[in-house]
């Protein structure tokens, strides 16, 4: 399998990134070939201040490196480091029609928050296509949020393989059933821009202030509660074992509990969850040079791919001969 995701450095990373999509990472970076990038270039629609979005990438770095991304197996880059993706969206955007971008949830929903939607957020599903077909990836491992982006991506491939014959490889959403969409503080899914998350690398202090603040619903301690509705419970369960998940379902079962016994139970298992990797990213920080020295490595190896793939595009539309 050949395994391409891409997490956007719009601000630190939050447990619905790492159980729903950098847990995959890892766990699919061994396969046959595996390509993991920072999107800053997705990211620069919103991100408008330049220091941020540098820092962001860095810490981008860090974060999944800490989390156990291994440069020996996996490569891992910068988006903006491969411009062949960029010259591949083009040709991608010339077979788009607006009303299949004007369908993509993300778009809607961004829009409907309010925010401004630019040519860059409207065209971002194109961009996606495009890193995902530069890599020749079978398998994209993401949370279900991303889902309706791969079908584009598939449709986009389709329709280019069907005027131009068989250039694109077909690629397929992978998602883990208990996370493929984590809630966030306030219920909705977890999400960098919503201001909802509980950050990997949050300080434990300000974590735990974090979960005590997490909504939960007005029923009487008495009542017995349902834990497949709970949004707490479900944040819970990613951390917890088969043993104590049982346990805490039997509890909600029960009922005769308050929500800040569950909190409480939650931020000590995160605290014990992410103790190790806390102290990994320490020690890479520390190591700056290393840090940009994998990322370029990760991005001569990805330009190599990349390009073969644009120009197998290129070549097959009429923009160069073989
Ligand atoms: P933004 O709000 O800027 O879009 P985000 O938090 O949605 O940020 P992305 O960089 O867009 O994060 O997504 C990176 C990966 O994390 C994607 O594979 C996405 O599906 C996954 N992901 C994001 N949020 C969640 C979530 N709440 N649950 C499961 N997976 C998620
Ligand atoms: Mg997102």
């Amino acid at each position: 399998m050949r395994v391409l995701s891409g997490i956007q450095p719009t601000g630190r990373f939050h447990w619905g990134n790492y159980f729903g999509a950098i847990r995959q990472y890892i766990d699919l970076q061994n396969e046959e070939a595996s390509y993991y990038f920072i999107a800053n270039l997705h990211a620069l629609t919103t991100v408008r201040d330049k220091e941020q979005l540098w820092q962001n990438t860095m810490d981008a770095a860090l974060d999944l490196l800490a989390l156990g991304l291994d440069p020996n197996q996996a490569n891992l880059f910068v988006q903006s480091d491969v411009p062949e993706v960029s010259e591949l969206c083009w040709v991608l955007m010339t077979g788009t029609s607006m009303g299949l971008l004007e369908r993509c949830h993300a778009y809607k929903d961004k829009v409907s928050r309010g925010l401004s939607a630019g040519a860059g957020l409207f065209t971002y599903p194109v961009l996606m296509a495009a890193d995902i077909l530069a890599y020749d990836a079978n398998i994209v491992p993401v949370g279900s949020d991303q889902v309706q982006h791969i079908e584009v991506t598939r449709d986009l491939a389709q329709s280019f393989n069907h005027q131009y014959g068989e250039v694109f490889v077909l690629p397929q959403a992978k998602m883990l059933d208990t996370s493929a969409k984590v809630v966030g503080t306030d219920g909705e899914k977890m999400s960098k821009s919503y201001d909802n998350t509980i950050e990997i690398f949050e300080p434990a202090k300000q974590m735990r202030k974090k979960i005590m603040r997490i909504v939960t619903d007005s029923r009487p301690m008495e009542a017995p509660k349902d834990p497949a509705t709970d949004h707490l419970f479900q944040l819970f369960q990613l951390f917890a074992g088969d043993e104590a998940k049982a346990e805490m379902a039997a509890m909600y079962r029960k009922g005769g509990f308050g929500y800040g016994t569950v909190k409480k139970a939650l931020a000590d298992a995160a605290d014990e969850y992410f103790g190790e990797v806390r102290a990994k990213r320490e020690e890479l920080a520390a190591q700056p040079e290393k840090v940009r020295e994998i990322l370029g490595d990760g991005a001569a190896a990805a330009r190599q791919q990349a390009g073969a793939v644009l120009r197998r595009a290129q070549e097959a539309c009429g923009l160069k001969r073989a």
